[in-house]
Order: C-alpha cells, then sequence, then structure tokens
C-alpha cells in the first residue's frame, strides 16, 4: 500500500530523494532545512516526522521532546498437530483474530498459526535490536493451551523480531503540527492494536 501511495506521488511529479536526516536547520519559529548523511541540504517549507520508531531521535534535532520510544514484538509461526488436519483447521480454519486477556495475540496464516504476547513489563529497546526473543513462545503456548488443549501441542516454524512506536504518555497516535516550531508536523506514536493492555 505504501508503495502505491509512493507512486502515486512521483506520477504526481514528486521527488523521492532515498537518505537518512542527521539534523533540522530551524529557527525558534520554523524549520529551514534537513541535512543527510552524505551532507546533502534540502531547503523546505514543511518537515513530516514520519521516523516510526525514531520519531523521537527527529524530534531532538529541532530540540523537542515527544514521548514515543520503541517496543519489541517478536512474531512466532506455528503449527498445531493436535488439531483435526494438524494444521489452523482448528475451528474448522474459521478461528477469528483472537487477543486473549493474557496478552496473546494469535491468528490463522495459511495452514499454520502466527501469534505474539505483549510482555510484561514492556521495556524500551534500542531501535537497533531485532533478535527475537525465543523464550516468548513458551509463554504463548501455555496461555493458548490453557484455552484449548487443541493448542497443546505446537511446532514452532519461524519468528522475527519488529518494532512499534510507543506513545509512554497515553498509548495514541501524535498527528498534527507542533504549537511552537511552526510548519513542523508529526504523525508519530502509531502503537499495534494492544486492546489488553490499553487503559
Ligand atoms: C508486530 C507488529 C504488528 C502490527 N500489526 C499491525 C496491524 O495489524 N494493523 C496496524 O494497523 N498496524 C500494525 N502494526 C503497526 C504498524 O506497523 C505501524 O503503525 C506502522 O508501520 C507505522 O508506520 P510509520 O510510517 O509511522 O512508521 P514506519 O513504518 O516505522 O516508517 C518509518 C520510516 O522512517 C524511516 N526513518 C527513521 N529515521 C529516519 C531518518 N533519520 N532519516 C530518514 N528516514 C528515517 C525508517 O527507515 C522508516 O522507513 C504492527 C506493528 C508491529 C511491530
Amino acid at each position: 500500500m505504501m508503495e502505491s501511495f509512493g507512486q502515486k506521488a512521483i506520477e504526481q511529479e514528486a521527488e523521492l530523494i532515498v537518505g537518512e536526516v542527521v539534523s533540522i536547520s530551524h529557527s525558534s519559529e520554523r524549520v529551514n532545512s534537513i541535512t543527510l548523511t552524505d551532507s546533502t541540504r534540502i531547503y523546505c517549507d514543511s518537515i513530516v516526522n514520519g521516523a516510526g520508531t525514531r520519531g523521537d531521535q527527529i524530534a531532538a534535532m529541532t530540540g523537542l521532546k515527544i514521548p514515543v520510544e520503541p517496543r519489541k514484538r517478536t512474531t512466532f509461526v506455528f503449527k498445531s498437530s493436535n488439531s483435526p488436519q494438524g494444521n489452523a483447521a482448528i475451528g474448522n480454519g474459521k478461528l477469528p483474530l483472537m487477543i486473549d486477556s493474557s496478552r496473546v495475540f494469535c491468528r490463522p496464516e495459511g495452514d499454520a498459526f502466527l501469534a505474539d504476547i505483549s510482555p510484561d513489563p514492556d521495556k524500551e529497546t534500542d531501535p537497533d535490536d531485532l533478535g527475537p526473543v525465543y523464550d516468548q513462545f513458551e509463554d504463548i503456548w501455555i496461555n493458548l493451551a490453557d484455552r484449548s488443549k487443541n493448542f497443546e501441542a505446537n511446532k514452532m516454524l519461524s519468528c522475527w523480531a519488529e518494532h512499534y512506536d510507543y506513545n509512554t504518555s497515553d498509548q495514541n497516535a501524535i498527528v498534527g503540527l507542533h504549537g511552537q516550531i511552526s510548519h513542523f508536523y508529526f504523525a508519530n506514536g502509531f502503537p499495534v492494536m494492544d486492546f489488553s493492555r490499553r487503559r
């Protein structure tokens, strides 16, 4: 979907420049330019901070703070051999996406299942740390087996870690113009749908 948005923007004469922003030039009132790692300076009327888990780093380039931290989730793909066909046919393959009060998320994925768990405590992580937390599979397994004996014999097939940008203030997105530095827009703090932890 994002590629489609990008393609449409290019078709409408937007210029795509790939690079890492390392600094933002600004006055007390407005942003002026950004500088990339290769020292390219791009003058601009407006800046949108859409840097995901590094949104706080971009804000800090203008001396601002936003309450956004990277949080890690490890996603596991597993098969469940106790189910009638030894796969995601539990519930005749009609299981919906489940978000359990044990903080486990699980849904069918092809003939397997995909699951993760919100760790407790859910600590800030280094944005470069993408190592899976393998131990969490046991927590997922125990909690799912507690719900249904069909989930007692699970075999992990693969896993990977991802980060999302967590708003420590109220877990909601931070969207719109900054009140002091004009022309500086924010689109940060988009979390996973972590209903079991929402207040
Ligand atoms: C396990 C997991 C499951 C999820 N499930 C769902 C779901 O089911 N539904 C849902 O709606 N959302 C889900 N999300 C959340 C969703 O993935 C995020 O909300 C979304 O990706 C955020 O998009 P974004 O564009 O704000 O940030 P990102 O997609 O993180 O993009 C930020 C971009 O900024 C770039 N960047 C960072 N720093 C710099 C810099 N200094 N210079 C230049 N570029 C920079 C990065 O390289 C990246 O390309 C899930 C997230 C996780 C981790």
